[in-house]
């Protein structure tokens, strides 16, 4: 295995080309967004400058990295020679099908397609290619060059070898895979958004403030960050589609958004990547500032 290619350059997509590059695979990174693109590689080289200023990696495995990428803005291109595919796409069920569609016809039959989803369904994104055996859920976790966990989703179909594979190749990224089956949120989301959920719903019903309920959580279940500075983290609308297929999937309105979260992804406040969600940022600075909308 040698040749990967990871569709979609957004924040997951550009963690896990740096993760396979770093590691000396030969990395197709494909995003429909020239934007997309350099901005990853931009954000790729930041990080990798980070950790050599840290002495974590020398100046050569630096430039080794960058030289092991590519970028394309076709599937069809970028899929030819690939060993291995990571689609890390926007979190939308119709777009990973036609992605997928696309993967199985240009990619090599013998290529595994893997899905970076947070909580779509493996094995239904494996119904529309002609080879299920070889669909498997690659879930890394965000920021993917720093965080050890890759939960690996066997979907109904999904053969041992294909899984076997995937477990393998996540040790030699340095990562520690776990393997799970293929129901909605797997295990990770099916635990940890209900619990931001509350959080926003905590929120809403004026239980407290956004610095209350994170410093509840932070200090007091010793998590490293509170739910809602997370929820931005991971993105509001990455957030609320996720519990949109909890709540489809299990068919328990336990599982239905908070409509403050509804709301604030209408208004594009999506968190980290759109400036603003329960905290303000790209100010430069780590101080946590709090969105206009939630200052006292
Ligand atoms: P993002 O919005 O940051 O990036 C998605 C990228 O996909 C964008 O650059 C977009 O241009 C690109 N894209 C859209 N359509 C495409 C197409 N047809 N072909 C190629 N590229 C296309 O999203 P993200 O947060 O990086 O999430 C990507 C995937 O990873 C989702 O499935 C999400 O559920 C999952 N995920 C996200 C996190 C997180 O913390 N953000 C964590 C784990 C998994």
């Amino acid at each position: 295995m040698k040749n990967i290619t990871v569709i979609g350059a957004g924040t997951m997509g550009n963690g896990i080309a740096h993760v396979f590059a770093q590691n000396n695979f030969t990395v197709s990174l494909v995003d429909v967004s020239e934007k997309a693109l350099a901005k990853a590689l931009a954000t790729i080289e930041k990080n990798l400058d980070r950790l050599v200023a840290k002495e974590k990696i020398s100046a050569e495995t630096k430039t080794n990295t960058l030289n092991n990428l590519s970028t394309h803005t076709s599937i069809q291109a970028g899929v030819q020679h690939a060993d291995l595919i990571v689609e890390a796409a926007t979190e939308q069920m119709e777009l990973k099908l036609s992605i997928f569609k696309e993967m199985d016809e240009n990619a090599p039959d013998n290529c595994i397609l893997a899905t970076n989803t947070s909580s779509i369904s493996i094995t239904k994104i494996a119904s529309v290619t002609k080879r299920p055996d070889k669909v498997i859920g690659m879930h890394f976790m965000n920021p993917v060059p720093i965080m050890k966990l890759v939960e690996v989703i066997r979907g109904y179909n999904t053969s041992d070898e294909v899984t076997n594979t995937t477990m393998d190749l996540s040790k030699k990224l340095g990562k520690i895979p776990v393997e799970v089956n293929d129901y909605p949120g797997f295990v990770a989301n099916k635990i940890l958004m209900p619990m931001i959920n509350e959080a926003i719903i905590t929120l809403h019903e004026g239980v407290a403030g956004v610095e209350e309920i994170d410093t509840v959580m932070k200090l007091g279940m010793a998590h490293p960050m509170g739910p809602l500075q997370l929820a931005d983290f991971i993105g509001l609308d990455v957030c609320l589609s996720i519990l949109k297929v909890l709540q489809d999937g299990f068919g328990n309105p336990k599982y239905a958004p908070c409509p403050l979260l509804v709301n604030m992804v209408e208004a594009g406040h999506l968190g980290v990547k759109s400036g603003s969600g329960f905290y303000s940022h790209g100010h430069g600075t780590k101080d946590l500032i709090l969105a206009d909308q939630f200052k006292k």
